[in-house]
């Protein structure tokens, strides 16, 4: 028969991993915002604004790697520049996050 581990030492232990996993998590939350397309002022380039959805999906969730749900795609213009932001929730842990895009449109002479 299989010694089970005293409560309190299985609880601290438990609190230990949660404590680590959420560390884990918030760590991943703030490599995605230094990446590319995790802020208003470093917005990732696209060619057109049908790629913006397309590509927010394929990003995973930065917290638990889940599917993201896309929300909202707005047009905003931040200094001047015309960017779009997707706004995201993960499927999985319900987390929301946003996405910056810039979009590389021709030049009109
Ligand atoms: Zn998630």
């Amino acid at each position: 028969m299989k010694k089970k581990p005293r409560p309190e030492r299985a609880r601290s232990e438990r609190r230990l991993r949660e404590r680590a996993t959420q560390k884990l998590a918030d760590d991943s939350e703030r490599l995605f915002e230094l990446e590319e397309g995790g802020r208003a002022e470093r917005p990732l380039a696209v060619g057109s604004a049908s790629l913006v959805e397309v590509h927010a999906r394929s990003v995973p969730c930065p917290r638990c790697n889940g599917v993201h749900d896309l929300l909202e795609h707005v047009a905003l213009v931040k200094d001047g520049v015309r960017l779009r932001e997707a706004r995201l929730r993960c499927r999985q842990c319900g987390s929301m996050r946003s996405l910056f895009f810039r979009l590389l449109e021709a030049r009109l002479n």
